[in-house]
């Protein structure tokens, strides 16, 4: 089983939300994988009464504040991305940690909120460009990962996504190659803090430019349980292609 993520983004308002679910057709195969949409907040609730009649579909808030409520204009809690209709969080984003600044101690409180609230997590890690060319990427994954897993210890359920930030919404993506090793890396890191059984159980998603005519290539690459799709997860049909390409 694999999982498929969609992240809409700043797309896809309450009108939009709507139209994809009515074009999403899926057949029998698709059943046995993991659907996840990512939609923004204001169309949560909407994508919720669509899912409700389209039980595969599972929901997840793209950000969410670490605080429980207060005066933090423009925010949203993990209590209310649940009430919405979410029930996984993505977390780290590299636009949130790149455009919006935010550090990996943010991660972690955001990781803490997501778990006090029964979200799961899907932490994102990556590394820049100009961190590849320094021969980082290992440093930088791995250190973005640790921060997270000081707060995920003795989790039930999380996910990470391997997101190289050259690789998203640029076109260019990372070879199945590149994918593997570094999601051998992290899934070595997982086995070394949290043991065999979970580092096992843990899906590693790949996102970074992913379309229908290279996901069969990623989901053929060790260590690849699923892939985290932008662009390519605002059209139904290109979803759909996605999912079918998992097999
Ligand atoms: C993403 O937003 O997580 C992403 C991978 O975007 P894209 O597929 O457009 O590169």
């Amino acid at each position: 089983m694999a999982v498929i993520a969609g992240n809409w983004k700043m797309h896809m308002g309450p009108a939009e939300t709507q139209a994809f679910f009515e074009g999403l057709t899926v057949d029998d195969s698709m059943a046995s994988h993991e659907l996840l949409l990512f939609p923004p907040s204001v169309s949560l609730t909407t994508a919720a009464g669509c899912a409700e009649r389209d039980p595969r579909v599972q929901l997840g808030a793209q950000n969410i504040h670490w605080e429980e409520r207060g005066a933090y204009t423009g925010e949203i809690s993990a209590a209310m991305a649940r009430q919405a209709g979410a029930t996984y969080a993505l977390i780290g984003h590299s636009e949130r940690r790149h455009v919006f600044g935010e550090t990996d101690d943010q991660v972690a409180l955001k990781v803490g909120a997501a778990l006090r609230h029964g979200l799961v997590p899907v932490i994102c890690v990556g590394e820049t460009l100009d961190e590849r060319e320094d021969g980082r990427v290992d440093e930088v994954i791995l250190g973005q990962l640790d921060a997270a897993l000081a707060v995920l210890h003795g989790a039930d359920r999380y996910l990470i996504a391997y997101e190289p930030v050259w690789a998203i919404g640029t076109g260019r993506t990372a070879t199945p190659a590149d994918a593997a090793a570094a999601h051998a890396s992290l899934r070595a890191r997982l086995e070394s803090t949290t043991g065999l059984a979970a580092a096992t159980r843990t899906a590693i998603l790949y996102g970074g430019s992913v379309k229908p005519a290279n996901a069969q290539e990623l989901f053929a690459a060790s260590d690849v349980d699923g892939v985290l799709v932008g662009g390519a997860s605002l059209d139904a049909e290109s979803f759909a292609s996605i999912v079918r390409a998992a097999g």
